[in-house]
């Protein structure tokens, strides 16, 4: 078993999950088999819970975890499919050893924090990475050395060193920040001197250092950063401001991480890895791009764009596949409400409305698919925007007056979104949210059809609300059709405008699963339909 430890200092938001993910895509370069295991010192079982104004989006696996969003950067630099075990909080160990305890697993003992955490800690990352099959599995350790929640990860990642053993079997790779201060624009490693020493207070002594820096770091602040911090030169690395997250690997390359990783560790000369070509030509297109056009993405959590990572990424993809550079403007759903449509939609080539919880900003919302619909602006909805793109044709096209979702007024005349158990005869047994991989049925000949090229596809979901059955015959008589189901049928999955360029909707998430060379069917053909309604317009 080979683990690399990803820890940060000095700051947060280093980028540290873009190191790793850039680490692991390397050594896959290389055919060497990754897997990766994010650790959450938080007391949260999992993210789950989370408002998306505290980390961002919650990121939902195929078998319906809902965690850290860093699981989405993995999985789409390393092209993984992982589970729910894979991103460890200090939560899910907590509760573990209190149930172990309560059933007497310790044998009258104290239980503490060592042993008995740190060891459900290391058999958390032991099992996860011997489960994976992985040649190596890298563990990024959320929050800054020095933090009082992650100690006893970081204890845990220090004995595995002594337990597997240093070097060859466990690597430890820290990330920190070298500033640029003054006018003579001189880099400083002090913090990263610092940061050093407290890792090594714990006594973890890292075998690379990575510095985020804005400017490729000089060789006399390598040499200083080398000798403070006990590293040979080559084992300090920058990661320099990049136009897209996507070259960081290329970067990483260039510094010769991979070989430096792959000789301490004695990874053996591998068979044909991942080729790296597919990929630059894919950055090549982001930072080169043939044209522009912009998508408006109205949503409540537009203050924070984290809150949206897998569509910014998804659109990344798909314009990347079309040569387009995609801008998103966020539009706050509370500004549409009151606001003219017409100003803040008037320049968007395409309309996103993605998922969401809670009656804030739904109407504003409703005012976005009704502009997409009247003006035949591209539109995509997700989730929650497959939900309002219902609601507001069942009120506008079908004069059903205040139709909407029990979710927003449980009392509503006409309930055209409803939790399917309150539907006679359809009882969802007992699951409060329908999370995770789900096979949906595409119609042949629909827009969806072409877009996935397939007629069963499988994607990932998180919702509790649905299309009220009562109403679909209706709906689909007017023109907006279902032309994706669950394999029962009983679940509209995929909704279509007909007489429209492109104005389609999903219940599931497409942006989980886009990949950088696999862009997201759905995200593609809106891409696709603004670059021609951008061309249109000219
Ligand atoms: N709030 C809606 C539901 O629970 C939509 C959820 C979402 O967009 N993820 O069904």
């Amino acid at each position: 078993m080979k683990l690399i430890f990803v820890s940060g200092g000095v700051i947060s938001g280093l980028g540290k999950g873009i190191t790793a993910s850039s680490i692991g895509r390397l050594l896959e370069s290389r055919g060497i088999k990754v897997s990766a295991i994010k650790i959450d010192p938080y007391l949260n079982i999992d993210a789950g819970t989370m408002n998306p104004y505290e980390h961002g989006e919650v990121y939902v696996l195929d078998d319906g975890g809902e965690v850290d969003l860093d699981l989405g950067n993995y999985e789409r630099f390393m092209d993984l499919h992982l589970t729910r075990d894979h991103n460890i909080t200090t939560g899910k160990v907590y509760r573990a050893v209190i149930d172990n305890e309560r059933r007497g697993e310790y044998l009258g003992k104290t239980v503490q924090i060592i042993p008995h955490v740190t060891n459900e800690i290391k058999r958390r990352i032991t099992s996860v990475a011997r489960e994976s099959g992985a040649d190596v599995v890298i563990v990024e350790l959320g929050g800054t050395v020095g933090d009082m929640e992650s100690m006893p990860f970081l204890e845990a990642a220090r004995q595995l060193g002594r337990d597997l053993g240093r070097g060859e079997n466990v690597l430890f790779v820290h990330t920190t920040l070298i500033p640029i201060m003054g006018s003579v624009g001189e880099e400083k490693t002090k913090p990263t001197q610092h940061s050093v020493k407290e890792l090594m207070g714990m006594g973890i002594r890292p075998d690379m250092i990575i510095g985020r820096c804005s400017e490729p770091i000089s060789p006399a602040a390598r040499a200083k950063i080398a000798m403070f911090c006990d590293v040979p030169e080559e084992a300090v690395i920058s990661t320099p401001d990049a136009r897209t997250i996507y070259e960081v690997p290329m970067n990483l390359e260039k510094q010769g991480v991979a070989d430096f990783i792959i000789e301490r560790m004695k990874l053996g000369p591998m068979a044909s890895g991942r080729d790296m070509d597919g990929w630059e030509k894919f950055v090549g297109r982001i930072v080169d791009p043939c044209m522009e056009v912009r998508i408006a993405l109205v949503g409540k959590y537009t203050a924070l764009a984290d809150s949206y990572l897998s569509h910014l990424e998804a659109l990344t993809h798909a314009g990347a596949a079309s040569g387009c550079r995609v801008e998103v403007g966020f539009i706050d759903s509370d500004d549409l409400q009151s606001g003219n449509p017409e100003e803040l939609l008037g320049d968007a080539d395409g309309i996103l409305i993605p998922g969401g919880f809670g009656t804030r900003g739904v109407e504003g919302m409703v005012a976005a698919a009704r502009y997409a619909r009247e003006h035949k602006v591209p539109f995509l909805g997700v989730c929650l925007g497959f939900q309002i793109a219902t609601i507001e044709f069942c009120r506008d096209v079908l004069g059903l007056a205040g139709a909407t979702s029990t979710e927003f007024d449980p009392d509503t005349q006409n309930p055209v979104i409803c939790i399917m158990d309150e539907q006679k005869g359809v009882v969802d047994k007992g699951a409060t949210m329908r999370l995770g991989a789900q096979d949906v049925v595409i119609s042949e000949g629909s827009a969806a059809h072409a877009l996935y090229g397939s007629t069963v596809v499988s994607e990932r979901h998180r919702h509790r609300y649905e299309v009220n059955p009562e109403y679909i015959a209706r709906m689909e008589e007017a023109g907006w059709r279902f032309t994706g189901r669950s394999e029962c049928g009983t679940r509209m999955e995929i909704g279509e405008l007909e007489d429209h360029p492109y104005y389609l909707a999903s219940q599931f998430h497409p942006e989980f699963k886009s990949r950088p060379q696999r862009p997201s069917p759905l995200h593609r053909g809106l891409v696709d339909a603004a670059i021609a309604h951008s061309n249109r317009r000219e």
